[in-house]
């Protein structure tokens, strides 16, 4: 019996690799082109990890002529849920970061390389698992769950390290005639990888994010067929990216201690590994303690999250670059309209130690994000977003002529109003602009000036003599001007600064009477534009309410 004749009792009916990789040849790419690819477990959550690795992957493969793909990796039958593959491809669709190869649906995917789910490449990993056995590298083992549990009590119980490997590693030195007998026999079986490396030995990896990190080499017999005859994770990876052609593992940084295994098993495989870029989780400032963004505590950790308080997008997606590479802050200011895509991505600039995710500061890009967006943009994607959470507003924005008017106010200019920075923020922002709104308004809170005489009378001098619907800008001021002269304010705030004692107030408080009177609150965008917007039967109606 030799290696050859074992691997055909155990997979006799299993294609010669070579089948495969003739079916999925080099890619024809330009020279330094990455290929590198998101690879989640379909478990039903989309943590926003997952995008930020996702954007800087695809940045890279952009960046350099490449491709970005999505494989679905759902080798653990266990942790499955429903339509968690279409949720995974709809958020990647959503912020803009969708692959040009892979996955579209639960069961569809474009490219050449695929099937990029790894439940549907059973076939694919067994013909390589054989391929190792052949060569002596991969052996069935066929200790039992107890066997396994018996080993790691006793290795524990010596102070060892636990594990399947060297003397612990019991099936690894059955004769190949006992292993035939037993596989004959019907002896439940799995496949492992047979370890060449040693413990005291060390390799050093050069990762392309953390740089060069030192470990010691695999000396672990993993398994790399389970009982259920699908892979593992390690064995899954290693066939998948080879024959996906993949350059460049970019994932998150929990698999980092694996990469000596990895490099291990392409080796042995006499397969190229690829360059292994490890990326820090996201975290968070947790009461001065930084720690990662947790799934359970953080309810921004969900890209669903996003949705509900309708933050836009691609807001989203311009805040994690913006962690990714602290060098996009500068750029940006530089660059106000470029696309995200004009940026020079490095992966070599993330973070190493982790990116802190702050959600005021992500609140802050989406004010700048949305007040460039024209008033028709704003309707269109706040009324998206307030059909699914928010009736109200839908009637809100039921007269669309006038809601352009209202998101209209301060936008489009060179200051473009800043004061939205999600969809839930809309209806606060605009509800006074709309009668019904206003008329619940019961408290008015008029700040310097607050004798309820002296509010009447600003207000009943200002529509008698001084407002004028057509007023430009200009003349609109100085007439408000006007008025705080001819009650005997201060005309200009400097003034009124100067010599404080001289007058009750400035033109700024009696401005503010008007603006509370007409809104409702003390701070709005440009009160000329919401008059005109209001139209003068409403304005003399609140002002004289
Ligand atoms: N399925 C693995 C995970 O979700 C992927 C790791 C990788 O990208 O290789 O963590």
């Amino acid at each position: 019996m030799n290696y050859k004749e074992l691997a055909n009792l155990i997979f006799p009916d299993v294609k010669d690799i070579s089948y495969y990789e003739e079916m999925y040849p080099e890619r024809n790419l330009p020279e330094g082109a990455v290929v590198t690819r998101f690879a989640p477990s379909p478990t039903g959550y989309v943590h926003i990890g997952g995008l930020y690795q996702s954007l800087a992957a695809k940045m890279e493969a952009e960046k350099t002529g490449g491709v970005f793909f999505l494989r679905i990796e759902d080798t653990d039958q266990k942790r499955l849920t429903e339509n968690a593959v279409t949720d995974i491809v709809n958020s990647l669709k959503v912020f803009e970061i969708a692959p040009t190869e892979g996955m579209i649906s639960e069961t569809e995917w474009t490219g050449d390389y695929g099937p990029y789910i790894q439940s549907k490449r059973g076939d694919i990993y067994r013909a390589y698992a054989k391929y190792m056995m052949e060569q002596g590298k991969a052996y069935p083992c066929f200790c039992t769950p107890e066997d396994d549990e018996k080993r790691t009590a006793a290795q524990l119980a010596a102070k060892i390290r636990p594990g399947y490997y060297s003397v612990w590693a019991k099936c690894r030195n059955l004769t190949l005639e006992e292993m035939a007998e037993k596989i004959k026999a019907g002896e439940p079986y799995i496949v492992r990888f047979k370890s060449p490396g040693r413990e005291d030995r060390k390799i050093q990896i050069s990762d392309g994010i953390k740089g060069k990190v030192t470990f010691p080499e695999n000396d672990l017999d993993i398994v790399i067929i389970k009982s259920d005859g699908l892979p593992t994770y390690h064995f899954a990876h290693m066939v998948d990216d080879h024959l996906m052609r993949t350059t460049h593992v970019i994932r998150s940084d929990e698999w980092l201690s694996s990469v000596p295994l990895h490099v291990q098993l392409f080796k042995e495989a006499g397969f190229k590994a690829p360059k292994y870029c490890h990326i820090a989780p996201i975290m968070k400032n947790d009461n001065g303690n930084k720690r990662k963004l947790s799934k359970r505590k953080d309810p921004e950790a969900a890209v669903s999250y996003y949705d509900e308080l309708g933050v836009p997008p691609d807001a989203v997606k311009e805040y994690l670059i913006n962690i990714a590479n602290s060098t996009f802050e500068n750029w940006r200011k530089q660059n106000k309209d470029a696309k995200i895509e004009d940026f020079d991505f490095h992966l070599n600039k993330m973070s190493v130690s982790g990116a802190l995710f702050d959600m005021v500061k992500l609140f802050d890009v989406a004010k700048i994000v949305i007040s460039r967006y024209t008033a028709e943009k704003v309707y269109n994607e706040g009324l998206t977003w307030a059909k699914k959470y928010d009736e109200e507003l839908v009637k809100l924005l039921e007269n669309k002529e006038y809601a352009l008017k209202v998101l209209g106010i301060e936008r489009g200019n060179q200051k473009p109003r800043k004061d939205i920075a999600k969809w839930s923020d809309l209806k606060e922002n605009i509800s006074y602009m709309y009668k019904e709104e206003f008329d619940k308004i019961s408290e008015f809170n008029y700040g310097t000036i607050s004798d309820k005489d002296e509010i009447s009378k600003i207000l009943k001098l200002y529509v008698e003599k001084y407002y004028n619907k057509e007023d430009d800008k200009q003349t609109w001021f100085d007439k408000l001007k006007d008025l705080a002269e001819e009650l005997g304010y201060a005309r200009e705030v400097k003034e009124y600064k100067a010599d404080p004692e001289k007058w009750p107030g400035h033109v700024g408080d009696i401005s503010t009477v008007i603006r509370v009177s007409l809104t409702g609150r003390q701070n709005t965008p440009d009160l000329h534009e919401i008059m005109n917007v209001l139209g003068e039967d409403e304005v003399k109606r609140r002002l004289s309410k």
